[in-house]
């Protein structure tokens, strides 16, 4: 985004004023009065002075013009200026003996009028003075309704017109759109900021040419890569997507990998609603298509507006729940199947949520949801805690440690505070660092590798073992693997899936063994259901299974009978 000193001058910075006047005696008059407060520059007629204006067209900060000149006259030139975009926004005070004329150029735009002969110098000043702060205070609001980087609203005067536009056109039928960029931080990362401006800009002329053309509408940026589009109601298809995400210059790397977007549409709006909360419907159903590489286009329909209810009452119902003891930890057991008979070795901590009007609910529905509302580090500071007490009452009661896993969200790991937390509850509970492990997923390093990698380091000098969840669903480099600071893979569940479906195939897990082996951890396998995946598995060379083959995840009560049953 351009430095907003590269458009305004620094406050103490002389401004440039442009005297235009053929006569040599009237422009150093007007210099005289000027040039202690201003730059000066002359032209001796029209034709220079458009030259000047051409040139220095972003620095000018006032013309003053003569309105009779030989060639081109003041009147014209001043059509000119204020026919040409680039440069309206430079103010004009016109200078002439013919008072007749003072109106026809305040109705062409002039902003001022000096009469000649000139008056008192000190007028003259004053006046100058007083209409280059009018046009700068106007320039800096303008300026302000503008995303500088692409030219299109900003967020705020979008919300604002598109109110006003609404009042203007009662009965026409319109649509709140969100369309952002996937992936995008990735492009910023790889190509670098100024490549990632240039594909924001292109993004930005292809809403202007495809979605806004004939007005039919107002577009905004919001955060780095949303955009905000407000327009007449339209159907929309993938061809309108290619098009809003064509356009990238040929030789770009990414015009190869090509840019996907996803477009939330809330179609046909309702008026009477809040006209940010109709963008928020847009953004849910934008958010629909978030997790794939592909474009997409999702509409709020009835069935998302179930459902964003159901989240809204989930959400809304959270605090008391926690209060409630409404969420349970449940177990599930991990074994070694390196032994001749499999042997219990530990337990991963999975949190259930017994709503007492919606039953009982996964914590696939409700994890991503505290994920991307901020609660989710709350609900894993009582899930952490309570799965230590466990470990402690159970070695209380049968004598023998059955270390518990816990799960770590993405966002705890941004935490300062993450090791300082996992300390205090181990030492709350009279255990060391080995009895207490980690879950860490594999996207979760892909993210922000390097600031994650440091803290997982972290943790692992003060001797916790750290498990790389869900293995093989990220996008880890072999690069980064090698550098790895973990203890152990655990396995995505959909290898086993695929493995033992259709034609079966165990290349993928038999690789990740491999690697496992390269790096000198032991293999997790989990969502292990079946006496054939078992024994494929051992066979493999894979260490530890969870999955429903042994148990499914199950209150601690119940899970004390794998306990005895071991010993
Ligand atoms: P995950 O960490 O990958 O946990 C494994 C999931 O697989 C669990 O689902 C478990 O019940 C399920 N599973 C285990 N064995 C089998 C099997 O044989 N077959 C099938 N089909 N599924 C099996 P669950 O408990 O529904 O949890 C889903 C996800 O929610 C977890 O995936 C984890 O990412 C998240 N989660 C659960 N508890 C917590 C928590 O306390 N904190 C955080 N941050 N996330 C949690
Ligand atoms: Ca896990
Ligand atoms: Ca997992």
């Amino acid at each position: 985004m351009p430095d907003s000193s590269e458009t305004y001058n620094p406050v103490n910075a002389k401004r440039t004023i442009l005297v235009v006047d053929d006569e040599m005696i009237n422009r150093e008059i007007l210099c005289q009065i000027l040039k202690d407060k201003y730059e000066v520059i002359q032209a001796a007629d029209g034709t220079a002075a458009l030259d000047i204006i051409t040139d220095r067209c972003d620095d000018l900060s006032l013309v003053l013009l003569d309105l009779l000149m030989p060639g081109v006259s003041g009147l014209e030139l001043l059509k000119r200026i204020r026919n040409t975009k680039e440069f309206r926004q430079i103010p004009i005070i016109v200078m002439t003996s013919d008072s007749e004329s003072e109106v026809d150029c305040l109705r062409m735009g002039a902003a001022d009028f000096i009469s000649k002969p000139y008056p008192q110098p000190e007028v003259i000043l004053a006046r100058v003075e007083r209409t280059v702060e009018l046009y700068e205070d106007r320039k800096l609001i303008s300026s302000t309704e503008k995303d500088n980087l692409t030219g299109l609203y900003n967020r705020e005067y979008f919300f604002r017109y598109a109110e006003e536009h609404d009042k203007h056109h009662k009965k026409l039928s319109m649509d709140a759109i969100l369309l952002n960029i996937n992936h995008f931080h990735v492009i910023n990362e790889r190509h670098g900021k100024e490549y990632g401006n240039l594909v924001l800009c292109c993004v930005a002329d292809n809403i202007r040419k495809v979605l806004l053309r004939g007005s039919r509408g107002l577009a905004c940026r919001t955060e780095a890569d949303t955009f905000l589009i407000y327009c007449r109601h339209g159907q929309y298809d993938m061809e309108l997507l290619d098009k809003l995400s064509g356009g990238l210059p040929e030789d770009s790397e990414v015009a190869g990998n090509r840019l996907r977007l996803r477009m939330g549409v809330y179609s046909d709006v309702d008026k009477t609603m809040d006209i940010e909360r109709r963008f928020d419907r847009a953004k849910i159903a934008a958010d629909q298509g978030r997790n794939t590489y592909e474009q997409t286009i999702s509409y709020y329909d009835t069935k998302l507006h179930a459902s964003h209810l159901y989240a809204e009452q989930l959400l809304e119902d959270f605090q008391e729940a926690l209060k409630q003891g409404q969420f349970q930890v449940y177990y599930q057991p991990k074994y070694d199947i390196r032994p001749e008979t499999p042997v219990l070795a530990s337990a991963e901590a999975l949190i259930r949520w017994k709503h007492p009007k919606l039953g009982m609910i996964s914590p696939g529905v409700f994890i991503p949801l505290l994920e991307d509302n901020g609660l989710i580090q709350q609900l894993d500071r009582y899930v952490w805690r309570e799965a230590a007490a466990q470990v402690r009452r159970w070695k209380e009661k049968f004598g023998v440690t059955v270390p518990v896993s816990v799960n770590v969200s993405r966002i705890d790991m941004h935490d300062p505070d993450l090791i300082h937390i996992f300390k205090t509850i181990i030492e709350e509970n009279g255990l060391s660092t080995t009895e207490y492990h980690l879950e860490i997923t594999e996207s979760a390093y892909t993210d922000n590798s390097i600031g994650i990698i440091d803290t997982v380091k972290q943790l692992r000098v003060f001797g916790f073992s750290v498990e790389m969840d869900d293995f093989g669903s990220g996008y880890s480099s072999l690069n980064m693997l090698s550098t790895l600071p973990i203890d152990a893979l655990k396995l995505d569940m959909k290898f086993i899936r695929t493995a033992f479906t259709g034609r079966k195939d165990t290349h993928m897990i038999e690789l990740i063994i491999d690697i496992a082996a390269y790096l000198k951890v032991p293999v997790i396998a989990e969502g292990v259901e079946t006496e054939e995946q078992l024994t494929t598995l051992k066979k493999l060379g894979c260490d530890y299974v969870q999955g429903y083959y042994f148990s499914r995840p199950v209150p601690p009560e119940e899970f004390e009978s794998f306990i005895t049953a071991g010993r």
